[in-house]
């Protein structure tokens, strides 16, 4: 099925004219969507926020943005940075690796395009840590060009308004590409920076993962979504109240997880360089990681992401 075929122009159009016109009010001014000239937005910037971005939420971001930006205003000053000071400023962020990947791209950026900073989807998905949807961004954000961005809060409004569903998982043989299509079907001509910030700020303010605004939502009328709830809603109260017998599952605790543990190893070493067996013990008596096995395969993981470096029995940053 193809969505985007689908759609008719008068829905588009309504789709587009009520995002723009919630956006108008209630969109969120954010440091990362200033400094927009003719020539659009410095592209390292908006590269910056977008790794940032990925898996955080904006309120985290924010302060870590403005120090990284005051601290490596340009991409060269970047690719000079020490990668042990990146790590350091990274503390608290989370998912470490994506510092190091921000690192990686300024240094091929610099040294590979010179003074110019790659435009194209090819030429910037060959940078470390970005994506199809990333390179989407700086294109729209950076470069005013057309193109749908496809993010966690995009993806869903989409998903809602025109499919019904809140994940691609509940909708059989539809897949990311045709989604895909569907976003840049729905973009309107000469706005994609503002659309593609519209929809975000929708997504992350109004059609929320957990319970949406749907009462104050502009966009009730066409959403299949909204449209699908009210009448299940509806054929539940005619049957009384139907009980879906759910088998529980046991979490797994992020506690437990390795992506807690490697975000503890990371955050003992930026504090200082440590012995290994030292750094075990710590890391059994603190936060519980007994397995000797595991520990030796995160840090050997933790190594070959660039983010800690081994040398004889001693952790440090690299
Ligand atoms: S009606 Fe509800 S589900 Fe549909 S777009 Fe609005 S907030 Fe999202």
């Amino acid at each position: 099925m193809r969505a985007s075929s689908k759609l008719s122009k008068s829905s588009t159009k309504h789709f587009q004219k009520k995002i723009l016109e919630w956006y108008r009010t209630h969109g969120r001014m954010l440091p990362w969507r200033r400094g927009k000239t003719k020539w659009g937005r410095d592209p390292y910037r908006v590269l910056v926020s977008e790794v940032m971005l990925q898996q955080t939420q904006v309120d985290r971001v924010l302060p870590y943005y403005k120090t990284w930006i005051r601290r490596w205003p340009t991409v060269g000053s970047l690719a000079r940075a020490r990668l042990a000071s990146v790590i350091k400023a990274w503390a608290g962020l989370g998912y470490n690796r994506r510092a190091v990947y921000l690192h990686e791209a300024a240094k091929k950026i610099t040294s590979e395009f010179g003074d110019t900073f790659p435009r194209t989807d090819d030429e910037l998905m060959k940078l470390p840590g970005v994506g199809r949807y990333t390179a989407r961004a700086i294109r729209t954000f950076a470069y005013g060009e057309d193109v749908g961005v496809l993010e966690t809060n995009t993806k869903r409004v989409l998903l809602r308004v025109f499919l019904g569903v809140s994940s691609l998982r509940e909708f059989n043989g539809f897949r990311e590409k045709e989604l895909l299509e569907l976003a840049d079907a729905v973009v309107p001509k000469g706005k994609g920076d503002v659309w593609n910030q519209a929809m975000m700020d929708f997504g992350a303010l109004v059609c929320t993962a957990k319970n949406p605004k749907c009462e104050q939502c502009p966009l009730r009328e066409m959403c299949k979504w909204y449209q699908l709830q009210t009448q299940s809603s509806n054929l539940k109260t005619q049957n009384h109240s139907v009980k879906v017998k759910t088998r529980k599952l046991r979490r797994i605790k992020f506690k437990e997880t390795d992506r807690y543990f490697r975000g503890r190893i990371v955050d003992v070493v930026r504090q200082q360089s440590v012995p290994k067996n030292q750094l075990r013990t710590l890391m059994g008596r603190k936060y519980g990681l007994s397995d000797r096995d595991r520990f030796d395969k995160l840090v050997g993981s933790l190594v070959s992401d660039g983010l800690i470096a081994v040398s004889g029995m001693r952790v440090s940053l690299p």
